[in-house]
């Protein structure tokens, strides 16, 4: 992003402000929902996390090796089956990080409790859950994310904030938005979180979706047919 100039307000031994963090993001989609998994590195650290989990985790297990990451925890936008479906093989490739989802979901993950009445339990119980909610910054090493709570498509749906990047999980697509046709979602809710929290940030913010290409708030309040 951008680099701090040297002077006296600031002393980088001490603090570092968020504006001045260099991030990496990389993106893998599986082939079978094309649910994208990013890994967000600091340059300066290494720290890193990985933001959902698709069917394919080696992609991002990959990525993280190939870039000396030190994978600190996994950030779920939500939790359908397509974006928490490689958590295992996540925590064997990085040990056993904190998963960090919002609280209304938090079941889904720690207790194996089914996400939507349309499909059945997962059977699956992970430990070290950590909770998701807005207004508090969740850190990692030294990246720090702002949680915007974005429900709609499901009741945890969070968009994960850092620097100029926003990590919208199934809210926001290029182009679309999510699904609200299931029993727990609210699609009256779907979009106005999309506009109080999303459309609200600058243009230039990019957008990185849980599926399809990148694009910003500014192309979106112009073209997006949900939105415009
Ligand atoms: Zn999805």
């Amino acid at each position: 992003m951008c680099t701090p100039s040297p002077g006296k307000l600031f002393d980088a031994r001490f603090a570092r402000p968020q504006a001045f963090v260099n991030l990496h993001v990389e993106v893998t989609a599986d082939r079978r929902f094309g649910t994208n998994s990013y890994l967000v590195m600091d340059e300066d650290t290494h720290d890193a996390v990985v933001i959902d989990s698709n069917l394919e985790p080696e992609l991002v297990i990959d990525a993280a090796g190939a870039r000396a990451a030190k994978v600190k925890a996994i950030l779920l936008t939500h939790t359908d089956l397509d974006h928490i479906a490689g958590l295992h093989e996540l925590r064997e490739a990085f040990g056993s990080i904190p998963i960090a989802v919002h609280e209304s979901e938090r079941a889904v993950v720690s207790e194996g409790k089914p996400l939507r009445r349309e499909f059945g339990p997962l059977a699956t119980q992970i430990d070290n859950v950590a909770t998701l909610r807005e207004g508090e910054p969740y850190r990692a090493g030294s990246l720090e994310f702002e949680v915007l709570h974005t429900p709609g498509h499901s009741p945890g749906g969070v968009t994960l904030k850092i620097d100029g990047y926003l990590f919208t999980g199934d809210a926001l697509f290029a182009g679309s938005i999510g699904r609200s046709d299931f029993a727990n979602s609210d699609g009256r809710k779907l979009i106005d979180g999309i506009r109080s929290q999303l459309l609200s940030q600058p243009d230039e913010m990019i957008v990185y979706s849980g599926h399809g290409p990148a694009t910003t708030i500014g192309r979106e309040r112009t073209i997006n047919p949900f939105l415009t």
